[in-house]
């Protein structure tokens, strides 16, 4: 993703980049509001970390013009905490605040929400549950933005549970779906391809999606 930071501040401002950049992003910075706006109208940027407080053009400023060009996400930054300010940035059109001083998980946090936010979303075909996303167009699968080579019928194996977020399917209803058999027979060719599944989507990620209800079958959903 494409970020833009506009803070004079070069330290601060260094802070951010690197810190942003070390989380995967492509990272630009401008260091006054004039520099600021420019680069935010012209560029193509995912989000946007304004800070307050700029010399000559401030971060109200930037965003009031920018907010008659264009939509990009932005994220102000400032080092007062009256609650003015948070009023009048969301009145502009910030899609966040956030005071300073702040630890940088936090400003992490808050970009990732942004970004998901800024995605398509009505006419998307990917399917996302948590950070997997799934395109049953192109037979794609990534999780936090990884992609992941699944056989075909791994990808249909995925694509059902996804479809089914949240509901429990039993091994019969997973084979007839995926497999088109129908078993009368104990088999483990399921919990076999959810196995092989589970190894490529869950086992490298902290936050695991398929989940075993005993008995019953699998669900996949996020577990927070
Ligand atoms: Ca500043």
């Amino acid at each position: 993703m494409k970020i833009l930071i506009v803070e004079d501040e070069r330290r601060a401002a260094e802070y951010l980049r690197q810190g942003l950049a070390e989380s995967g992003h492509v990272v630009e910075v401008a260091f006054n509001g004039t520099d600021g706006l420019h680069a935010a109208i012209n560029g193509d940027h995912d989000l946007i970390v304004l800070d307050v407080m700029l010399p000559g053009l401030d971060g109200f400023a930037v965003l009031s013009a920018l907010r008659t060009a264009k939509q990009t996400p932005v994220l102000m930054l400032t080092a007062r905490a009256q609650v003015n300010d948070k009023v009048r940035g969301f009145d502009l059109g910030a899609d966040d605040y956030l005071v300073k001083p702040f630890q940088f998980p936090e400003l992490l946090a808050r970009v990732r929400t942004l970004l998901k936010r800024g995605r398509p979303a009505p006419s998307d075909p990917v399917q996302r549950v948590a950070d997997l996303d799934i395109d049953p167009v192109r037979h794609r699968a990534t999780r936090s933005g990884q992609r992941i080579d699944l056989s075909a019928k791994e990808f249909a194996l995925l694509a059902l549970l996804v479809q089914r977020t949240g509901e429990v399917l039993s091994r019969t209803q997973i084979a007839s779906l995926v497999w088109d058999i129908h078993f009368d027979s104990e088999t483990n060719v399921v919990d076999v391809a959810i196995r092989r599944l589970r190894a490529k989507i869950d086992d490298p990620f902290p936050d695991k999606l398929i989940h075993t209800v005993r008995g019953v079958g699998y669900v996949l959903e996020s577990r927070p």
